[in-house]
C-alpha cells in the first residue's frame, strides 16, 4: 500500500495526496444516491487512492456488532454477512481499544478471527483504524495487503485522516439510513452502570463535564472555500490574541504555569500548523473539520514519537485545537469552561490544586482514572464534600458531556444516563443519608467515652476556611490537623505573609477558642505548587518534601511561622512539622521558630499566649524513635497515610497498592502499638490523624492498640463518636493482643464479626 504511488494524475505523496483524496471524498458525499451507494463509492475512492489490496469499512450496528458494510477486495457476498462482536477479531479489537492496529501477519495475531466467506486467506498485512467521533467508535476502516509488510508512519497517518473524515460523515448520518443512524445513536446512549472503586463516600446526581470539552457538532465539507479560509484566519488571530493575553495576565491565572503558556504561544504562532490547516481547508473541508483533521494527524505523529517531551506537548496542541474549535463555534476567547449547576467532572488525571480551582458550588462529584482514598486529591475532595469514584473503566468513552450521571462514592458505582426510576431511588437514598447526618449532629454534645470509661478525644481534619463550620456541627473538640499547604497549592504565587496571616487568623476566629493544630506546609510529593521548583526526585513521596524542604530552604517556612505567630497573638498556637525522620530535625526546626519569636520580640509585637510544638510520625524511622522525638516536642501525631505508605513500601496514591496492603494487617497494628508505647514512655501526647480512621474497623482497632486521640475527616466525626460510645476498649485490646503476632494478611473479616457480635455500632 502507498499513497498516490502509482497514480501520478492525482499528485505526489504526503499531504498533497491526502488533500486530493479528501476532496474526492467530498465529491462523493455530495452525489445523489442511497447511503449504501455513497458508501461503496467512498470505499472505491479510498481504495483507488491508497493502494492496498483490500479496503473495507465496518460500521457499528444497533446490536453493538461491527458489520462489513462495504469492501473493495473482499468477496462481495461477505458484505452485510460478516459481523464481529465488540472486541472480536482484529476489527473488534481496534474498535474496543480506540486505537489503530498494525500487523505484518494478521493470521498470526492472537486475536485473529478467520472469516472464510470474505476470501481473506491470502491476506497478510493489516491496518485497522477506528472511526471515532466524540469519543465513540462508530466503525473501523481496514486496509489489507497480501504481502507481509509493515505500513509506514505516513500510510498510517493517511489512513487516520481518512478515518477521521469517515467518522464525521458517519455522525452526520450519511453512511446509514436515518432509521439506522438513530438506532445506533440510541444504542450508544442507553443507560449503563459501571463499577469502580469508591474513594469519597456520598451520592452525587448531576451532568457530565470533561476537562477536555467535546467537539461541537459541525459540517464537514465547505460550501464556500473562501468563507472557510476567512473563518480559519479570524479564529487563529483570536487564538493568538487570547494566548498573548493569558501570558500578560499570568499573575492572575492560577493553575497554568508560564512554561506551558510559552509552549502554547510557540504552537499558536507556528507557521507549519497554520499552513497545514489552510491546506486542509482548501481540500474542501470546513474550518472545524480542518482543525480536527490536522489534529488527528498530529496525534498519530506524536504518539509514535520516542521523545517523551514531544509526547507531552501533544496535550498542549490538543488544548489549542479545542480552543480553536470553541472560537469557531462563537465562544469569545475559546477558554470558557461552562459548568452545569450540578456538574460531575469526568477526567483521567487531576491534581489537588486543580480541584480547588473549580467552582465549589457547582461541582457535585468527581470520576477519576485512578487514585486511592488516601491520595491528596481524595483528601481535598473529602474536605470539599465532593463524592468521588476512581477506576471506572470506560467512563471517559461511554459518557458524553451533558449526560446525566449518578455517582455513588461509597459503592464505587457510576450510572450513565440512568432511567427516571434509578434517579428517584438515588434521590431517596441521598435524603436518607442527609437524615443520618442530621442525627449525628444531634449527638454532637455526647461525650466520646467508651463503655469501659476511656475518654477519647475526637478532633477534625481541615485545610480550608470553609471546613471550619464543621467544627461546630460535628462537635469535634478542635482541629487536629490543619493542612496549610492547600492554600499554597491554589494560587500561581507563593502567598504573602499577610495573606497567610489573614487566613490563619480567620481560622482561629472561626474555631472560637477550640484548639487548631497548624501543620506547616507539606509541599512536595504529589503536592507541588505551580511556582515551585520541581524536584528531580525519582520518588517524590520519599524525596525533597515536608520538613526536608523547609530545613534546606528555610525562607518559606520562616514566613509561615511569622504568619502563624502573628495570627495567634494573645491566643494559644499549635504548630506541627510534617515528615519528621530524625530527632535532630526537630532541633533545627525549633531554632527557626525561636528566630521568628525573637524577631517579633525585637519588633515589640505581641506573641501567642502559649506555643506548643508537635512532630508528625509519618516515617518508620520516626516511629521507631518516637521515644527520642517525644521529649523534644509537646505532642506527636501519627500521619497514618504516609506511615502506612512507608511501612508497606506501597504508594498511597495507588489503588492497586491500597487494595494489596490493608491497615488491618496485624503487623502494622503491632507497629502502631509499639509507637503508642514509646510515646507513653516519653510521657508525650500522641494522636492519629491519617485518613484511614474514616474506616470504622481501623478506627476501632486503633483504640484497641491504645490510641485515645484522633483527628478525622469531618464526615467521620459523628459516626466515630457513636462507635466509641458503643465499644469496650479492654475487650478489643484483649482480642487484638491475641492476634497481633499472627501472620494473617488482614484481620478485617474476623474483627468485623467480633465487633458485630459485641454490638459495636458502625455505619
Ligand atoms: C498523613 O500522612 O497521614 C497525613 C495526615 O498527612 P497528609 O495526608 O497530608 O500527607
Ligand atoms: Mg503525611
Amino acid at each position: 500500500m502507498s499513497i498516490e504511488q502509482t497514480r501520478p494524475p492525482h499528485g505526489g505523496h504526503g499531504d498533497r495526496g491526502i488533500t486530493v483524496l479528501l476532496r474526492s471524498m467530498h465529491d462523493v458525499v455530495a452525489e445523489e444516491g442511497s447511503a449504501q451507494d455513497r458508501l461503496d463509492r467512498l470505499t472505491k475512492v479510498i481504495a483507488s487512492h491508497i493502494v492496498a489490496d483490500v479496503c473495507s469499512i465496518y460500521l457499528r450496528r444497533p446490536d453493538d456488532r461491527l458489520e462489513l458494510y462495504s469492501t473493495e477486495g473482499l468477496k462481495a457476498e461477505a458484505v452485510h454477512e460478516t459481523k464481529l462482536d465488540w472486541g472480536e477479531g482484529l476489527v473488534g479489537l481496534v474498535a474496543q481499544n480506540h486505537r489503530p492496529l498494525v500487523t505484518e501477519n494478521a493470521p498470526a495475531h492472537p486475536s485473529f478471527a478467520y472469516r472464510p466467506e470474505t476470501g481473506e486467506d491470502p491476506l497478510r498485512a493489516f491496518l485497522g483504524v477506528p472511526l471515532i467521533r466524540s469519543g465513540k467508535t462508530l466503525g473501523v476502516l481496514v486496509l489489507q495487503n497480501t504481502s507481509a509488510r509493515r505500513y509506514t508512519d505516513e500510510e498510517i497517518e493517511a489512513a487516520q485522516a481518512v478515518a477521521t473524515l469517515l467518522a464525521e460523515i458517519a455522525a452526520s448520518g450519511e453512511l446509514l439510513s436515518q432509521e439506522e443512524t438513530e438506532a445506533v445513536g440510541e444504542m450508544l446512549h442507553r443507560p449503563e452502570r459501571l463499577k469502580g472503586a469508591g474513594v469519597v463516600p456520598g451520592i452525587a446526581i448531576g451532568r457530565a463535564i470533561f476537562l477536555e470539552p467535546p467537539t461541537p457538532k459541525h459540517k464537514v465539507f465547505a460550501s464556500d472555500l473562501a468563507v472557510e479560509a476567512e473563518r480559519l484566519e479570524e479564529s487563529l488571530t483570536a487564538l493568538r490574541a487570547s494566548v498573548d493575553k493569558m501570558l500578560s495576565e499570568n499573575d492572575k491565572l492560577a493553575g497554568v504555569s508560564r512554561e506551558v503558556l510559552e509552549t502554547y504561544r510557540l504552537f499558536a504562532y507556528d507557521r507549519g500548523w497554520k499552513d497545514r490547516l489552510r491546506t486542509a481547508v482548501f481540500s474542501g473541508l470546513t474550518a472545524e473539520a480542518a482543525v480536527e483533521q490536522v489534529q488527528s494527524e498530529n496525534r498519530a505523529r506524536m504518539m509514535q514519537a520516542r521523545d517523551p517531551y514531544l509526547r507531552e506537548r501533544l496535550q498542549d496542541l490538543e488544548d489549542l485545537s479545542h480552543r480553536l474549535l470553541r472560537l469557531l463555534s462563537g465562544d469569545e476567547d475559546g477558554s470558557s469552561r461552562a459548568m452545569f449547576d450540578d456538574s460531575i467532572l469526568v477526567t483521567r488525571v487531576m491534581g489537588p490544586a486543580e480541584l480547588l480551582e473549580y467552582d465549589g458550588g457547582k461541582l457535585k462529584g468527581l470520576v477519576i482514572g485512578e487514585t486511592s482514598s488516601t491520595s491528596h486529591l481524595a483528601i481535598v475532595a473529602r474536605a470539599l464534600n465532593i463524592p468521588m469514584v476512581a477506576g471506572v473503566e470506560g467512563a471517559m468513552v461511554r459518557a458524553e458531556e451533558g449526560d446525566t450521571l449518578i455517582l455513588d462514592g461509597a459503592a464505587g458505582e457510576l450510572h450513565i444516563r440512568p432511567t427516571a426510576e434509578v434517579v428517584e431511588s438515588y434521590k431517596a437514598e441521598r435524603k436518607l443519608q442527609s437524615e443520618r447526618r442530621f442525627a449525628f449532629t444531634q449527638e454532637r454534645e455526647l461525650p466520646p467515652c467508651t463503655l469501659d470509661g476511656v475518654d477519647v478525644k475526637i478532633m477534625m481534619n481541615a485545610g480550608l476556611a470553609l471546613d471550619m463550620p464543621h467544627l461546630h456541627d460535628t462537635g469535634a473538640s478542635g482541629v487536629g490537623l490543619f493542612r496549610t499547604e492547600l492554600q499554597f497549592l491554589i494560587g500561581s504565587q507563593l502567598p504573602s505573609v499577610a495573606t497567610q496571616e489573614a487566613l490563619y487568623r480567620e481560622v482561629l476566629d472561626l474555631a472560637d477558642g477550640k484548639p487548631v493544630i497548624f501543620r506547616t506546609a507539606d509541599i512536595g510529593g504529589d503536592k507541588t505548587a505551580y511556582y515551585m521548583e520541581q524536584g528531580q526526585d525519582g520518588n517524590p513521596a520519599m524525596g525533597w518534601r515536608g520538613l526536608r524542604m523547609a530545613l534546606d530552604r528555610p525562607g518559606m517556612i520562616r514566613q509561615q511561622l511569622r504568619a502563624l505567630l502573628g495570627a495567634a497573638e494573645g491566643r494559644a498556637l499549635y504548630v506541627m512539622f510534617p515528615l519528621v525522620t530524625l530527632p535532630d530535625e526537630i532541633d533545627q526546626a525549633r531554632a527557626l521558630l525561636d528566630r521568628e519569636i525573637e524577631r517579633r520580640e525585637r519588633q515589640e509585637k505581641a506573641l501567642p499566649s502559649e506555643i506548643y510544638l508537635g512532630a508528625m510520625i509519618e516515617t518508620p524511622a520516626a516511629a521507631w524513635r518516637a521515644d527520642l522525638i517525644g521529649p523534644k516536642v509537646d505532642f506527636l501525631s501519627i500521619g497514618g497515610n504516609d506511615l502506612a505508605q512507608f511501612y508497606f513500601a506501597a504508594d498511597r496514591d495507588s489503588d492497586r497498592m491500597q487494595r494489596r496492603f490493608d491497615g488491618m494487617n496485624p503487623g502494622f497494628l503491632g507497629f502502631l502499638k509499639m509507637t503508642v508505647e514509646k510515646a507513653i514512655s516519653a510521657n508525650v501526647r500522641l494522636s492519629y490523624c491519617g485518613e484511614q480512621t474514616a474506616d470504622p474497623l481501623i478506627a476501632a482497632a486503633l483504640i484497641g492498640v491504645g490510641m485515645t486521640e484522633f483527628s478525622l475527616p469531618a464526615t467521620s466525626v459523628g459516626p466515630f463518636r457513636r462507635q466509641v460510645r458503643s465499644l469496650n476498649r479492654s475487650h478489643i485490646a484483649e482480642w487484638l493482643d491475641a492476634r497481633l503476632t499472627s501472620d494473617s494478611v488482614s484481620l478485617r473479616e474476623e474483627f468485623h464479626a467480633f465487633l458485630q457480635s459485641n454490638g459495636v455500632d458502625f455505619e
